[in-house]
């Protein structure tokens, strides 16, 4: 492996150090710590794990997080109920409502973050804050590509002037990772499934995202060598047969799936190592810096509604 492996984990941590002192001086000036209001329907495993961690972190963090758990068989009506109470608390600054709604009232997503208030949208889903994003003077932006943006600046990647190819067009990585590059003077191409020549199209970037949900999908032909390649990819395979295709009869985590039942791959092939410049490993690469963010994001919401001067970020 020759890629120099930006730790997003470390990046993470230090954001959450800075934040503390503007915590403490937002929480003399409310007279109360920020508050962070999640909602979670049902019980989707994955979302309990997401949550949980998202609880922890704001905890230890010093702020204050409120779960409200809505049964599976909750209607969109209930849900909405509960933004409205959020939206009308005195105490929580931020909102969150945990992706994917159950698949009876997945199709009020949407509907859900419209009606989030704009000014307690952590998430940077809602409208308006898109729309701040697009103009360039958002102040909540969509956690992982802000996240993303601030580890390649912390770590000295220029983006100025240099070429970005995102692969993925979603509202929640991206459409904002790519505006987010734009504005700091990249040129940027989006591609999704219908881009034809989508790996001589990767290979022109000095920066390559992929955020696809396929694992291993990029290869060492989709990179330019020295790129920095950041990796967005979740992808939880519990297939063996499928994991030793992809890592290889040998690799040691073939161990960890045997125990554990599962494990987490990313977007990029591990062979990419070898070509890129800089590389985002999947675990430990991009995810830690979502959670980072939406702390510091629930902060940046208190610091709004407390006047608290907050610079745009978009
Ligand atoms: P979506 O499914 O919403 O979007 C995937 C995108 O990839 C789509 O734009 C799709 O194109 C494109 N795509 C799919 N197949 C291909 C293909 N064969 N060639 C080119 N493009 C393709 O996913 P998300 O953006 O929500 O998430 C992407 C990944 O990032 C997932 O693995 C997710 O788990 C992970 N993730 C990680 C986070 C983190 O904190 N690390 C946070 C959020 C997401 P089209 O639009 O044409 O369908």
């Amino acid at each position: 492996m020759s890629a120099r492996l930006l730790m997003g984990a470390e990046v993470a941590a230090e954001i959450r150090a800075e934040l503390r002192d503007r915590l403490e001086a937002i929480t003399a000036r409310a007279g109360r710590p920020p508050g962070l209001g999640i909602i979670l329907v049902g019980e989707d495993p994955g979302s309990e794990l997401y949550v949980r961690s998202k609880l922890k972190a704001a905890s230890e963090s010093g702020l204050r997080a409120d779960l409200e758990r809505l049964p599976a068989t909750a209607s969109l009506d209930a849900v909405l109920a509960a933004v409205d109470r959020l939206n009308r608390s005195d105490v929580h600054d931020g909102i969150l409502v945990q992706d994917p709604l159950p698949p009876g009232i997945a199709g009020g997503t949407r509907a859900v973050f419209d009606a989030i208030s704009p000014e307690k949208d952590i998430d940077g889903f809602h409208p308006i804050n898109v729309g701040r994003l697009v103009q360039g003077r958002a102040v909540l932006v969509a956690c992982t590509p802000s996240g993303i943006v601030e580890m390649l600046e912390r770590r000295g990647i220029p983006i100025a002037g240099r070429r970005a190819v995102v692969i993925g067009r979603s509202d929640i990585v991206g459409k904002p990772m790519a505006l987010l590059l734009l504005h700091r003077h990249a040129t940027v191409t989006i591609c999704h499934s219908k881009t034809p020549d989508l790996a001589a199209t990767c290979a022109t970037a000095d920066i390559l995202v992929a955020a696809i949900g396929r694992p291993f999908f990029v290869r060492s032909t989709f990179v330019k060598p020295g790129a920095t390649v950041v990796d967005v990819g979740i992808n939880r395979v519990s297939d063996p047969v499928l994991a030793a295709t992809l890592l290889g009869p040998d690799s040691p985590r073939l161990a960890a799936l045997a125990q554990r039942g599962s494990i987490v791959l990313g977007d990029v092939h591990q062979e990419v190592a070898d070509v890129a410049g800089a590389l985002t490993p999947v675990p430990g690469g991009v995810g830690p810096l979502t959670i980072a963010i939406l702390l510091k994001n629930t902060l940046l919401a208190a610091e709004g509604r407390f006047s608290v001067a907050a610079g745009a970020r978009g």
